[in-house]
């Protein structure tokens, strides 16, 4: 997250400002450059999650055009009480599945369907409430209705 924020992650982009030659293209889409805020923020892969998400969170919600821009619109609002604590998960979760799925594609020759990244990503945040957040029962099974809803 700090290296998003500094829009230093070692996509194309940044290696090519390192002068490394690439033909540089997004290895989900397959059809644009890979720039941080293509990849993390405008990709149509990366759109579904943060669509999911706006619907599971109940929201109508006009992501910013950049990393910083989406981290304080996405944590604006609704996010105070402890039960909506989670919600302030959801870029952190998107971010890290596509980074994951994005070097699998480079370097493993590996790659999910949408709908496999997409359950992977719901697990993930999953996980991560229920270590960080979710400390009643009621609220572990609040969150697996919410997941329900998504699939
Ligand atoms: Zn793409």
């Amino acid at each position: 997250m700090w290296l998003l924020t500094k829009e230093a992650v070692l996509t194309h982009e940044n290696l090519k400002k390192r002068g490394y030659q690439l033909a540089s293209r997004c290895t989900l889409c397959e059809e644009h450059a890979e720039t941080i805020n293509h990849l993390f923020l405008h990709c149509t892969w990366t759109e579904q999650l943060w669509r999911m998400f706006s619907c599971l969170k109940g929201i109508r919600w006009e992501k910013p055009g950049s990393i910083k821009g989406v981290l304080g619109s996405w944590n604006r609002d609704g996010n105070a009480s402890d039960k909506e604590k989670r919600w302030k998960l959801v870029p952190a979760c998107i971010w890290w599945t596509f980074w994951k799925e994005r070097n699998n594609r480079s370097f493993e020759n590996r790659q999910n369907s949408l709908q496999k990244i997409k359950m992977d990503c719901l697990a993930l945040f999953y996980f991560w409430c229920k270590q960080d957040i979710l400390t009643r029962t009621e609220d572990i099974f609040d969150v697996l209705d919410c997941l329900y809803a998504a699939v």
